[in-house]
């Protein structure tokens, strides 16, 4: 289906060349952004060797193999409104894919990151898409302020990740919603890629799906492992489906060739980076972090899932070089992640464990309540690590107590590295410089902000899954540890020289970067990132 697909765009609306044109001077005029959603750089390292195309390609640019989404919220929401902003989600605002906001007036307290609470029947689960938390301009914003005519453009597997990566002010933005793909922008028409994406996924969707064949590297990785918590086993999937089955299209690469086919497609039809203005064009693929979190990442399934997605990175390239237009590619991840805690004792990493579920802000409030001979849940938050928010309901006298009660409780867990209060954090001046020596607190200042984050953080010890009930996911991210901070950053543009950069660099300093290469000036000092001078083709001011 994904080769249909793909031939389809290509015929499309397409002024194809029979072969690549030699490159014009002077500056990309399409800029291609693309995350690959829990691509951590351990990953990246583990199978550079393996890819023989389009990973195998941009891996020949300037590589930053010790890149880092620095903050501690290690998840897709604040992962994504790093990369094309350049700023920390301290300044985003996008704390995390969730926050808690006890004064709205609706039952949910749960607001979404990309959610648009204030339109009527809005809800964390079933929610209304928009940029509205996002604080600050994205790259595409401010393109198209410099230059109206520039156009900018998003597809991605979640809305988030489109959301996050465009902001406002945006041309085309379609996101895989778990059964077709849709925009949250109000569109005149249909863009005719996207209509006949729609049908041939929704055609491809009827027929199973067969297994994948796997390569003699993937062969070694078949190793069927049991995983505690309910969960089946893992290790030796090969990413086939049953006709109709929608959630196993999206833990496959089915769902990153749906992405990148329409992205071609919508390069055809607007014709992008064939006009006088750059364009610029962000893609998020999520199958491989749907495929981690399914199956974890060191099983027959995550191999090859990445190794379907370098060919399909592959395919996508070559179909763009056949149009001939002049573009510059920057590839990252929204955050990195962590094989399952089962497979890695097995591999002799004793502290691998799973959380105990007591930990859990609905358990510990309860425990608190009852303790204090108060009433209400005492504690709000989603999982047992990270945010934590005190009932408000509670009178201020019982609020201070209740919070102090709780932090010494989860400091005392064994399970429990680090607990901050809100003061602290805000105390704490917001990092700069590398973001391997930052301390845990400072990891927890880049992604803080008032009035969206807890009222207090708890950060697990490393290498604890947050994960007890394996029944749908076996494994995440979210941590301030760096398997979940360390992601690649690479740059890659037709001949250009490439380096290899041991030194760290930060996902906040990709948007400056691909800012000066298209002779965007960016105000002093107005984003938190900076210019990696590392790379051939940036046109970096000196600092
Ligand atoms: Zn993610």
């Amino acid at each position: 289906m994904r080769k249909f697909i793909l031939a389809a765009a290509a015929a499309l609306l397409c002024a194809c060349r029979s072969d690549a044109q030699p490159l014009p001077a002077g500056p990309p005029k399409l800029l291609v952004v693309i995350s690959v959603d829990q691509f951590s750089a351990s990953l990246f390292d583990e199978y550079r060797p393996k890819f023989t195309g389009g990973l195998a390609r941009l891996a020949g640019g300037t590589v930053f193999s010790n890149g880092f989404q620095s903050h501690a919220a290690t998840e897709t929401c604040p992962g994504h409104s790093t990369i094309l902003t350049g700023d920390h989600p301290a300044r985003t605002g996008i704390v995390g894919n969730i926050w808690i906001d006890q004064t709205i007036g609706r039952s949910d307290k749960t607001i979404y990151c990309a959610e648009d609470e204030s339109q009527p029947g809005s809800s964390s689960i079933d929610y209304k898409v928009s940029s509205r938390h996002l604080l600050v301009p994205t790259l595409g914003e401010l393109m198209k302020a410099r230059w109206p005519a520039s156009r900018s453009v998003a597809v991605a597997g979640k809305d988030r990740a489109a959301v996050m990566m465009t902001g406002r002010n945006v041309d085309q933005r379609w996101y895989w919603t778990g059964k077709t793909f849709d925009t949250d922008l109000a569109t005149a028409s249909l863009p005719l890629t996207v209509a006949r994406a729609r049908m041939a996924i929704a055609a491809a969707l009827t027929q199973p799906q067969p297994p994948l064949e796997p390569p003699p590297y993937c062969q070694t990785k078949a190793r069927e492992v049991a995983v505690t918590g309910g969960g089946r086993p893992v290790g030796t999937g090969r990413l086939g489906r049953a006709a109709g089955d929608a959630s196993a299209l999206r833990a496959s690469p089915e769902l990153d060739g749906d992405t990148l086919a329409i992205a071609l497609g919508l390069v055809d039809e607007m014709q992008l980076g064939r006009r006088a203005d750059p364009d610029l064009l962000a893609i998020s693929l999520s199958a491989t972090d749907y495929v981690g979190h399914t199956y974890g990442t060191e099983g027959e399934e995550m191999c090859l899932q990445l190794l379907e997605l370098d060919r399909e990175i592959g395919d996508f390239l070559k179909l763009l070089d056949s149009r001939g237009i002049d573009y510059a590619v920057a590839l990252t991840a929204d955050h990195g992640g962590k094989d399952i805690p089962e497979r890695e004792r097995l591999a002799g990493v004793a502290s691998a464990a799973r959380v105990d579920p007591a930990l859990s802000p609905a358990t510990m409030g309860k425990k608190l309540v009852a303790q204090f001979g108060l009433s209400g849940p005492g504690l709000l938050g989603d999982s047992p690590f990270g945010d934590m928010y005190v009932d408000k309901n509670l009178k201020p006298a019982d609020r201070n107590r209740l919070l102090a009660a709780a932090v010494a409780a989860y400091k005392a867990h064994p399970q429990v590295e680090a607990v901050f209060t809100a003061t602290q954090i805000a105390r704490t001046a917001l990092p700069t410089g590398d973001p391997e020596k930052w301390t845990l607190i400072e990891r927890a200042r880049a992604s803080y902000h008032s009035g969206r984050s807890g009222d207090f953080l708890v950060m697990l010890k490393k290498d604890i899954t947050p994960i007890a009930d394996t029944s749908r996911y076996v494994a995440t991210h979210g941590s301030p540890w760096d398997y979940d901070r360390r992601v690649p950053i690479l740059f890659w543009r037709p001949a250009a020289a490439g380096a290899a950069v041991e030194h760290s660099a930060d996902t906040t300093d990709i948007m400056p970067t691909l800012a000066s290469m298209i002779g965007l000036e960016l105000a002093p000092e107005s984003v938190d990132g900076h210019c990696l001078a590392d790379v051939a083709f940036a046109s970096c001011k000196p600092r």
